[in-house]
């Protein structure tokens, strides 16, 4: 079976695969020559995951799953939420980003967040299915850690010590967001 991964991202398809059996092959978005952005306009994590696959199957005809990740903050009533990565402006700066979030933050009393996670498969079966992974945890008062990526030095996940960015990629993968949704979709191309 070969599927399309909606992204460019050859580290995210190498890492899906890694996990997967050599029956199923997952391709990228450059594998099938598509090199325009492709549109995530929608007001929720799952509705740009879904638009996102839906978009790539409609114009190339394969079948195809994409991804969209947001923190939600429980005290700023889910922000940033799709907005994550653009949640000081159009530049995607993680530095502003932080800061913006502490600063939101810096009156409250409940620092509770979780990251989401959500893949839309669409055109393997009738009906297109999402499947979502959450990450609950806290947003610390200062950064601390170089790893990872985005929002991971102010996020502690829920019974840790540790900031995500103070944890190796493998240790991350266990717990976080990504890596529950992504066992999921390797659950549902193995056994359906
Ligand atoms: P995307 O949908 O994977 O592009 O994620 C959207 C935005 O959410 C990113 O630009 C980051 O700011 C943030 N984000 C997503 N995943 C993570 C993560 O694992 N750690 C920290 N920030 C993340």
């Amino acid at each position: 079976m070969k599927i399309v991964f909606a992204t460019s991202n050859r580290n995210k398809i190498k890492e899906v695969q890694n996990l997967l059996p050599d029956s199923i092959k997952i391709i990228g978005l450059t594998d099938i020559e598509c090199f325009e952005e492709v549109p995530e306009t929608s007001d929720t994590i799952a509705g740009n995951a879904l638009q996102k696959a839906n978009y790539v199957f409609n114009k190339y005809k394969v079948p195809c799953f994409a991804d969209d990740t947001g923190l939600e903050v429980e005290s700023l009533s889910g922000a940033p939420g799709v907005h994550s990565a653009r949640y000081a402006g159009e530049e995607k700066n993680n530095q502003k980003n932080i800061e913006k979030l502490l600063f939101e933050l810096e009156d409250k009393g409940d620092r509770s967040a979780q990251f989401k996670t959500v893949i839309a498969v669409v055109g393997l079966d009738k009906e297109s299915i999402c499947l979502e992974g959450i990450c609950k945890g806290t947003i610390t008062k200062t950064l601390t850690g170089t790893n990872g990526f985005g929002y991971d030095p102010v996020f502690r996940p829920l019974g840790y010590e540790n900031t995500f960015a103070e944890m190796s990629l493998v240790e991350k993968n266990k717990i976080s967001h990504r890596g529950k949704v992504v066992n999921k979709l390797i659950d549902y191309l193995k056994y359906r």
